[in-house]
């Protein structure tokens, strides 16, 4: 396989545009796209011919516009070129309106109560800043999905709009610093992916997976992640061969896919693709899940991307790697050379650490979900509570800023930002904090809170959003100094200063970083019920509004999309749990029971001893009729969660009341999975599953 050539070969790519488009109309795409400015019409039905025959060459039979809803994954509807003709043929044709707009209906999808059933019309239209590409024989066409009436009911609108205000205020800061080359600022992401690979035969046993994503019942194997071995560890052949397949069909799709490793837990592994433009990270990050999952039932293997598959192994998560660049190719978060370029740098960076203390609620809440839940907080992934690390070097910089000191740090000296230059830092991998909710690598932030399954459009959006606002602040400040140098350095010396309490290097698993971070005055929202509703909290509202990325009708449909989506998810998981309880493990025991009663009895009959039996028969009787009650509990709670209340009040009764009454069901199916007969226990443990591959 020549990778070079099979790159990209499935995407509608500029080169493929440039090759395939008379001259005139592929200047006035690539000046739709590299200025983001609305589509000329006229060029939309020279482009759809195009991409229609190149599609066909391929092997395209069908076309469909690929969108975003709020479910948080890829919808599509596939409509086929067929156009009759004359003699009963049929020519295949594809129309520039069909690639600009397409309608559907959007009454089912999720819409947070945005958009009534009498208007249930929505449409998508083409983002012609992300390419086409060609998926099981149909050209998938990127767009925007909107309610008829304008309304947003995707999560691709909303990141277009936050990547242009962060361009339009980050352009801003450019200025003032006499850079007026630079025409465009824009977010760059790579996400680095988690998941478990099983055994498909695993997969299909277990109701809690087909149902839920993750095992709702399963006492610890004897072995699990304690020896450290499967971290970096060598990667079995099976898996290899999936990852190779992975690896080429994202390449096809034009997704530089490159680092590929075992992860901490057994069966655990990760993915990291070369970071690019966020709004086609996002994109291919969506690609990249679904691949998995294909690739993986192709090899007779199942992909987990639930955050938390398994209780008492690690979960998986996605760390979201996101910087600013520039048109002419300068990472903003990059320390330059020079005491100008070193000014700049500290003013985004401080723009970032602003924006991360004034929204930590938003950073939160954008990662909640019930599968987040059992992650954050769970001494394997950055707690709820969100701080940012910056390492040693540079809190001694700062430091050094705040008591006006020379800084002396690797024979260098800064005093005066924009006059003076930083010290070099390191760029060593080995002093990271990895525990770091939001930590600075070198050269950009890394946001490790999200989970496997997120889109990373959500948390995107914020920190595109929040980092824009603090950058449209400064250049207010900025623009009205006299002597621009020294209100710069005011600025960013004030900045860390008032900000201070979200800078934290050390341990964010330990108990004392929960206790330090509440004297701090940081939040700590534990779950989606505390998180969630602070959303629609006045502050954030006239962020978004001011930003023009939600209004405030969005926003709250927005966070009602999120409450019912947890509600919802730990109803099917509590309903799951009653069945698998009531109809699998309940019978199982008893069946198990029944044979040791008839065992005992007999052996009594012979004078044998019976000791064991008896206490084995007195344990397991008292714990299958505990689940039995405890089932029917979770059943009546399941059915009271209906009458809680509103979208807000509903969740918080699912994570104060149906939780714990999961957990207690949970914890005695689990004791009896550890004293019963292989050959009666309904389905396979931790141990078959994790070592299944
Ligand atoms: P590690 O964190 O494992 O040392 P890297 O630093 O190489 O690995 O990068 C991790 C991820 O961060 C990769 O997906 C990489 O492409 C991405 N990344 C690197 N530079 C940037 C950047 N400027 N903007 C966004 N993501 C980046
Ligand atoms: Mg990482």
């Amino acid at each position: 396989m020549k990778v070079p050539e099979i790159f990209g070969e499935n995407v509608f790519s500029l080169q493929v545009m440039q090759e395939k488009l008379p001259k005139e109309v592929f200047k006035s795409l690539k000046k739709t796209i590299d200025e983001d400015r609305p589509l000329d019409p006229g060029v939309a039905a020279v482009v759809a011919n195009a991409m229609k025959d190149w599609a066909v060459e391929k092997g395209a039979t069908h076309f469909t516009h690929w969108f975003q809803p709020m479910t948080g994954i890829t919808a599509e509807k596939h409509d086929s070129f067929i156009t009759p003709v004359a003699g009963g043929k049929v020519i295949m044709d594809f129309s520039g309106k069909e690639l600009v707009m397409g309608e559907t209906d959007a009454s089912s999808f999720p819409s947070g109560g945005v958009r009534a059933i009498f208007e249930a019309r929505g449409y998508t239209a083409w983002d012609p800043t992300s390419y086409a590409f060609i998926k099981d024989g149909t050209l998938c066409i990127p767009t925007v999905f909107l309610s008829y009436s304008g309304e947003v009911l995707d999560k691709k609108t909303p990141l277009l709009k936050s990547m242009r205000a962060l361009n339009r205020e980050a352009l801003r800061i450019l200025r003032l610093f006499g850079n007026m080359s630079v025409k465009r600022v824009y977010p760059t992401v790579g996400a680095e992916q988690e998941y478990f690979l099983i055994d498909r035969k695993m997969y299909d046993a277990r109701k809690d997976l087909v149902f839920s994503g993750r095992t709702l019942f399963g006492a610890k194997p004897p072995k699990g992640q304690e020896l450290e071995d499967h971290y970096f560890g060598p990667i079995k052949a099976r898996v290899v061969a999936f990852m190779q397949d992975l690896d080429t069909e994202l390449w096809k799709l034009g997704i530089l896919a490159k680092t590929r490793h075992n992860e901490v837990a057994p069966g655990q592994h990760e993915l990291a693709p070369i970071f690019t433009i966020t709004n086609v990270a996002s994109d291919q990050n969506q690609l990249m899940m679904e691949t998995m999952k294909k690739v993986a039932a192709k090899h007779g293997l199942y992909c987990l991307l639930h955050e938390k598959p398994f209780e008492g192994v690690n979960g998986s998560g996605k760390h979201n790697n996101w910087s600013m660049s520039t048109d002419t190719g300068l990472n903003l978060l990059d320390p330059g050379t020079t005491p100008a370029e070193n000014g700049q740098f500290m003013l985004f960076l401080a723009a970032v650490v602003q924006a991360v203390d004034n929204y930590q609620d938003l950073l939160r809440l954008t990662v909640a979900s019930a599968g987040n839940d059992h992650r954050l907080g769970a001494n394997e992934a950055p707690p709820a509570i969100v701080s940012v690390y910056l390492g040693e070097e540079l809190e001694a910089v700062i430091e050094a800023l705040e008591n006006n000191r020379k800084y002396e740090g690797k024979g260098r000296q800064v005093m005066q930002l924009g006059v003076d230059t930083l010290p070099e830092l390191p760029k060593d991998t080995t002093d990271r904090n990895r525990t770091s909710p939001f930590a600075f690598t070198g050269n950009k932030f890394e946001f490790r809170m999200l989970g496997a399954t997120f889109s990373i459009a959500g948390p995107n959006i914020i920190i595109n959003t929040i980092v824009a606002d603090t950058l449209r602040q400064f250049a207010d400040e900025l623009e009205q100094a006299a002597d621009f140098t020294g209100a710069l350095h005011d600025l960013v010396e004030r900045t860390f200063r008032v900000h201070e309490r979200i800078l934290f290097n050390g341990n964010n698993y330990s108990e004392e970083w929960a206790a330090e971070a509440k004297r701090r005055g940081l939040l700590n929202l534990p779950t989606c019920a505390d998180a969630l509703p602070r959303f629609a909290d006045r502050k954030n509202v006239e962020l978004f509004e001011r930003m023009g990325v939600f209004t405030e009708r969005e926003v709250r449909s927005r966070m009602e999309i999120m409450l019912e989506n947890y509600s919802k998810v730990l109803t099917i998981e509590g309903l799951t749990m009653v069945e698998m309880a009531k109809k699998d493990i309940y019978p199982a025991v008893n069946a198990y029971l029944s044979e040791l009663c008839g065992a005992a009895y007999r052996k009594e009959t012979m004078g044998a001893p019976v000791k064991a039996d008896k206490a084995a028969i007195a344990r397991l009787s008292a714990d299958n009729e505990a689940l039995y009650f405890a089932a029917e509990e979770v059943e009546r709670l399941l059915a009271e969660a209906k009458e809680a209340g509103d979208a807000e009040q509903t969740a918080r009764f699912f994570a104060d009341e149906v939780i714990p009454a999961m957990q207690k069901l949970r914890s005695y199916a689990d004791d009896m999975e550890q004293n019963t007969s292989k050959k009666y226990w309904p389905f396979p443990t931790y141990g078959d599953i994790l070592f299944s591959v």
